[in-house]
C-alpha cells in the first residue's frame, strides 16, 4: 500500500483525524482551504479534466493497448473482458474507453466497425463519456451483490439487442463481490453469449473470481504505474495548468500515489490549492502528506540502532506534533530498514531512483555498521509493532513502546551472536581437564521457530537395526506411520499419528482405540494399506481399551521434556537470562549437528548422552 515514506490513502483526511499535539503550521492552511468538506472541489477538477478518453492518453498500460489494438484490427472482439489491478489504476476508465472503442461511429457517423481510437465527438462517444448511454451500463457489484440484481439488470437485459449502439456493454465493477448464485447465473450467459453484448468486468481481487468465469474472459492485468511515469505525467499536467511545481514535490506525490494516477491527481489538486498562487514546493507537499522530513526518519532510525532512546522518543514526538501518524512513522522506519538491508545485501545495486541524494549516502554508511541479523530483527520488531500500533487506542503510546523495545535490544547481541560468543567462551573454559559437559555445540538451536516438519519426529524411536529390516513388516505404530509416509500416504500417516491409540500390535494384526474425531474409515483404510504395503493380510480391530498415547501426544511430551531439559543446560539458561521473556518454542536439530551426532553416537556414546538421550535422538525422516 504505502510507498517509501508515503502515506497510502487520503493523507489530508487522516492527519486531522490523528490529533496533533502541538498543532501544525503546514496543515492548518490546508484545513482552512478546504473547510470540513472531506472531498474538496479541486479533486474533481483535475481527475475529471484529465481522465483519459482514448488509449493513447492511458499511461503506463502499453501491453493492454497493444493487445487490444491487434484484436480490434483483426476483428476479434471478445464477449467478456476481465480487467484486474490495484485500486485506482484505471480499470473503470479503461472499461469506458473500451465501450467507446466498440461503439464509436466517427465524427461523420459513417464508421461501421470498432476502432482503437474512438473519436470522442460522435453521439456514442459523448454519451458514454457522460455516463448516459442507454446501451452502456455500469454496475457496481459491491452494491448489487444479490443474484436478483444481476439477473434483472444484466442477464435479462442482455437478451435484448442494443438500442442505438453497435454493442451493448455491461461494465461490472468489483465483480468479485458477486454471490456464488450470481456468478452461476452470469456463467450461463457467458457460456452462450448473446450477440452484440460485451461484458467488461473489473476487479481488485482476481483470486475471488471463479475460474469458470475467468476462463471465459480475455484478461488484462493493469500494471501499477511506476512512480517515475506518474511524476512525469503530473509534471505535464502541472505545466498545462500553468502551475510551477518542484520536481521533488511531484516525485513525493507520485510516490504517495502508489501506482494510482487518480490518487496522485487528487493529491496534486490539494497541493495546488495549498500553494495558492505560489509554486508547489516539496516542503509543503511533505507537510500536506503528513510526512516527517525524510532525513528525520533516518535520524530516528540511527538513534534507535545506537540505543539512544531519549533522542528517538524526541524525534517521534516531533514527527507526531508535525501531524505524522505514529503508524506512518513506523512504516517509514520499515522502509529505512529495508533500504539499509538492501544496501547491505547487494551494495550499490540497491540504490533506487526513489531515494534522495542524502539517503543514497546514508544507507551504505548504516549498512556497514549493522549486521544482517540485527536488521532482520529490527524489521520483525517493527512489523509486529506496526500491527500493535494499528490496533491500539493510543497509537502514539503504542509506537513509543515499539521504539523503546527497539532501542533496548539495539546493544543486545542477536541469538546467533550470543550462541557463538558463549560457545567461544565455553570451549576456552572447557579446555581445562574439568569434566564439564562436552560440546555445547551439540545443543540444537533453541528458540528457533517451530519447523514445519514437526510431524516427522514420530519416526524417532525405532532402533536402528530394526528400522532397515522392519520396513516391509512393521512392528510398531511408528513403523506403520513411517511406512505410510514413505509410500506417499501422507493423510493416512497423519491420521495414524493423530488418532490411533495403540492397544496391541503384532505382525499382521493391529488393535487400537480411535480418538473421537478420527475419520470413520480409518480402520478399513489402514487394513487395506497394510495389506497392500506388506504383501500380507492384516486384521485391524477397534478396541474399547484405553490404549497407549497417540504418536502426536508422545511427540508433544517428548518436546516438553526436551524443552525442560534444555532449559537447564548452562548455555540455554544463559540465553534465556539474556532475553527476558524468551521461551524455547521448539527443539530442532541443525543439519550440521545431525552429522556430528550420528558420528558421535556411534563412536563416542558419552558425547551424545549428555544432552541427547534416545528420546532426543534426531529423527531420520523416512
Ligand atoms: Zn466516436
Amino acid at each position: 500500500m504505502s510507498d517509501l515514506f508515503g502515506t497510502p490513502s487520503d493523507p489530508p483526511q487522516t492527519s486531522p483525524a490523528s490529533p496533533s499535539l502541538f498543532g501544525d503550521s503546514l496543515l492548518r492552511p490546508a484545513a482552512a482551504a478546504t473547510p470540513a468538506a472531506p472531498s474538496p472541489p479541486p479533486y474533481r477538477v483535475l481527475a475529471r479534466k484529465y481522465r483519459p478518453h482514448s488509449f493513447e492518453s492511458l499511461i503506463g498500460q502499453e501491453g493492454l493497448v497493444r493487445t487490444l489494438t491487434n484484436a480490434f484490427a483483426s476483428g476479434r472482439i471478445a464477449h467478456a473482458y476481465m480487467l484486474t489491478g490495484v485500486r485506482g489504476v484505471g480499470k473503470t476508465t479503461t472499461a469506458r474507453i473500451i465501450a467507446r472503442a466498440l461503439n464509436c461511429i466517427g465524427p461523420d457517423g459513417q464508421r461501421t466497425s470498432p476502432t482503437i481510437s474512438p473519436c470522442g465527438v460522435c453521439d456514442n462517444c459523448r454519451a458514454i463519456a457522460e455516463d448516459r448511454h442507454p446501451d452502456v451500463l455500469e454496475i457496481d457489484a459491491a452494491s448489487n451483490t444479490g443474484v436478483q440484481n444481476v439477473r434483472e439488470t444484466v442477464i435479462e437485459g442482455a437478451r435484448y439487442a442494443p438500442l442505438s449502439a453497435r454493442y451493448k456493454v455491461y461494465i461490472v465493477d468489483e465483480v468479485h463481490m458477486l454471490s456464488t448464485a450470481a456468478f452461476n447465473a452470469l456463467l450461463k450467459t457467458l457460456e452462450e453469449p448473446p450477440p452484440r453484448v460485451v461484458f467488461i468486468f473489473a476487479t481488485t481481487e482476481i483470486r475471488k473470481v471463479p475460474v469458470t468465469v475467468l476462463s471465459r474472459c480475455q484478461r488484462f492485468d493493469l500494471r501499477r504505474i511506476p512512480a517515475a511515469t506518474l511524476a512525469a505525467h503530473y509534471a505535464e499536467i502541472a505545466a498545462r495548468e500553468g502551475v510551477v511545481a518542484e520536481p521533488e514535490a511531484l516525485a513525493l506525490i507520485a510516490r504517495a500515489a502508489d501506482g494510482s494516477v487518480r490518487d496522485g491527481l487528487s493529491l496534486l489538486d490539494q497541493a495546488i490549492a495549498l500553494a495558492g498562487d505560489g509554486p508547489v514546493t516539496a516542503e509543503a507537499v511533505r507537510g500536506m502528506l503528513g510526512l516527517a522530513d525524510r532525513s528525520r526518519v533516518w535520524d530516528l532510525f540511527e538513534a534507535l540502532m545506537a540505543g539512544r532512546l531519549a533522542e528517538a522518543l524526541d524525534l517521534l514526538a516531533e514527527a507526531h506534533a508535525a501531524g505524522a501518524d505514529p503508524g506512518v512513522v513506523l512504516q517509514d522506519l520499515l522502509a529505512v530498514t529495508h533500504a539499509v538491508t538492501r544496501s547491505k545485501a547487494v551494495g550499490s545495486a540497491a540504490v533506487s531512483s526513489a531515494m534522495t541524494e542524502e539517503e543514497r549516502a546514508r544507507a551504505p554508511r548504516l549498512a556497514e555498521r549493522l549486521s544482517l541479523p540485527v536488521l532482520g530483527r529490527a524489521w520483525q520488531m517493527l512489523l509486529k509493532g506496526l500491527a500493535e500500533t494499528n490496533e491500539a487506542t493510543d497509537r502514539l503510546a503504542a509506537a513509543e513502546m515499539v521504539l523503546i523495545r527497539l532501542a533496548h535490544v539495539a546493544d543486545l547481541p542477536t541469538p546467533g551472536e550470543l550462541v557463538r560468543r558463549l560457545i567461544g567462551e565455553g570451549s576456552a573454559a572447557n579446555a581445562a581437564p574439568a569434566p564439564s559437559p562436552p560440546g555445547p555445540s551439540r545443543i540444537p538451536a533453541a528458540g528457533t521457530p517451530r519447523s514445519a516438519g514437526s510431524h516427522a519426529v514420530a519416526a524417532v524411536a525405532v532402533p536402528a537395526e530394526a528400522k532397515v529390516a522392519s520396513l516391509p513388516s512393521p512392528r510398531s505404530l511408528e513403523d506403520i506411520a513411517a511406512l505410510a509416509s514413505a509410500q506417499g500416504e501422507l493423510r493416512l500417516a497423519s491420521s495414524i499419528r493423530a488418532f490411533v491409540r495403540p492397544v496391541r500390535i503384532a505382525e499382521g494384526h493391529i488393535e487400537f482405540r480411535p480418538e473421537p474425531d478420527a475419520p470413520r474409515d480409518l480402520a478399513p483404510r489402514l487394513a487395506a494399506f497394510l495389506t497392500k504395503a506388506t504383501g500380507r493380510r492384516w486384521t485391524v480391530a477397534i478396541s474399547t481399551e484405553a490404549g497407549a498415547p497417540t504418536l502426536a501426544e508422545r511427540d508433544r511430551l517428548r518436546q516438553d521434556s526436551l524443552r525442560a531439559r534444555l532449559a537447564q543446560t548452562p548455555l540455554v539458561r544463559a540465553i534465556l537470562d539474556a532475553f527476558p521473556g524468551a521461551t524455547i518454542a521448539a527443539v530442532r536439530e541443525a543439519p550440521a549437528m545431525a552429522a556430528q551426532l550420528h558420528a558421535g553416537a556411534a563412536g563416542d556414546p558419552e558425547a551424545a548422552d549428555v544432552v541427547f538421550d534416545d528420546a532426543l535422538e534426531p529423527e531420520d525422516t523416512p
